[in-house]
């Protein structure tokens, strides 16, 4: 099968498909091989976040000459850049620039890093009540800065416009693309969102044309969950295999298996938050009645937390210090019981044993995090036998959106005629 075709429109990239890529693979044509070796490249660098050009070479498996001409590219695109460096922690030999000085005589220590500064994507964070954007480099481990926020207003219309009207940096045309994260079911491919339980008028709206329209540059829209798994992966390229659970506006998650996004034939991954639960009578956005995601929301735990009769003031802050005093309250400790099972049910669907948990459920009290992953192990048939591991993680949705924006730079006409904006 052509890897080429495997890519055709949209998708999150991999970036992790490391060694297997210029390997065992055959009948590819000069351009789809060239991409192949360049994302194992940039996976490489990826895990080792700094290496000599040997170093990369070596751990790739290719001929310095073929790696070596990769990275000239990617230099001089202004994806990568060089740097004089010692050897650091998590860089492959130890010697790393030695190496690098061995191969280019006069210039010892010369490391490859990806650019950390220079703008390349713009970043469009779509929320509930909120819209952010930051222009951000090509490099997976990019800081989460998102400088430009502004409310969500409901209507396509209303939102471009707001979102034309804003300054990010100063020559957006000279961007690579625009990586936009969006909440609901998203097809992806299409860039298009199918159904979205708490941003209803996105749905069927074409927002990539829109989008393309205002830059007119590449857009790749990613579901914002998934953009989470992929910056996650991003920063820990040793968790292959995992089910990331966001807690926010939301609950919902996304599926990592060998060190790949998950991708099946319905634009629907990770639902967990629609969930009906037993004895829950509320209604919720999807037109369902006693989702999860009416449980544990944010809006619906303070909406929990005023009904309760405890003390004011009723915001997060309030319910997170009450919490501390006074333990988990009992209508939040039922909340946490059912997330734990649903979750515990999707790991053992899908044969997972580590849950990655981000969101709005780190920043309460540790024993909550405790209550939820006990009930996971509880329900978790892997823990009779094994453990279940436990993560609570930072988002890192800049990270995901520039690794679903590594792909565009993969394409086999990108950069020709093209000055870096650097
Ligand atoms: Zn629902």
């Amino acid at each position: 099968m052509d890897p080429a075709k495997e890519r055709t429109g949209t998708r999150p990239p991999n970036l992790m498909r490391r060694h297997a890529d210029h390997s065992g693979e055959r009948g590819l044509t000069p351009a789809s091989l060239r991409r192949a070796n360049e994302r194992t490249l940039i996976g490489l660098l990826t895990r080792f976040r700094r290496a000599s050009r040997a170093e990369l070479a070596k751990a790739s498996g290719m001929s310095q000459p073929t790696a070596g001409k990769i990275i000239h590219r990617l230099l001089a695109l202004g994806a990568l850049r060089e740097v004089n460096g010692n050897h650091r922690p998590g860089s492959p030999g130890g010697n790393g620039g030695r190496e690098g000085g061995a191969l280019r005589p006069g210039r010892p220590g010369r490391q490859i890093e990806f650019d950390p500064r220079t703008p390349r994507f713009l970043g469009v964070q779509l929320d509930v009540t909120e819209t952010a954007l930051a222009g951000l480099p090509f490099n997976p481990h990019c800081d989460e800065e998102w400088p430009v926020r502004f409310p969500t207003r409901p209507g396509l219309e209303e939102w471009i416009e707001s979102l034309a009207a804003r300054s990010v940096v100063p020559h957006p045309q000279r961007l690579w693309g625009v990586m936009l994260s969006t909440p609901g079911i998203v097809d992806e491919a299409a860039g298009r969102v199918v159904f979205s339980p708490n941003l209803h008028w996105t749905e069927r709206t074409d927002l990539r044309g829109a989008i393309e329209g205002v830059w007119k540059l590449p857009v790749v829209v990613v579901q914002e969950i998934r953009a989470l798994a992929l910056g996650h992966l991003m920063h820990e390229p040793d968790h292959r295999d995992f089910l990331l659970v966001d807690f926010g506006e939301g609950l919902g998650g996304a599926i990592v298996i060998q060190g790949r996004l998950f991708s099946n034939p319905l634009p629907l991954h990770g639902e967990l938050g629609h969930t009906p639960i037993p004895g829950n009578p509320r209604r919720c956005g999807c037109g369902g009645v006693g989702c999860l995601e009416t449980l544990l929301s944010r809006r619906s735990l303070l909406d929990g937390y005023a009904a309760s009769g405890a003390p004011e003031p009723h915001d997060w802050d309030g319910f997170r210090r009450h919490v501390a005093a006074a333990g988990i309250p009992p209508w939040f400790d039922g909340a946490l019981a059912a997330a734990g099972s649903v979750i515990a049910g999707a790991l053992n669907t899908l044969g997972l044993r580590r849950v990655v948990v981000t969101g709005l459920l780190n920043d309460m009290p540790s024993a909550v995090l405790g209550r939820l992953f006990g009930a996971i192990r509880q329900g978790g048939i892997w823990a009779r036998f094994g453990e279940i591991e436990f993560c609570a993680a930072s988002r890192r949705r800049a990270s995901g959106l520039v690794a679903a924006g590594i792909d565009l730079v993969a394409e086999p006409h990108f950069g020709v005629g093209r000055k870096p904006a650097g």
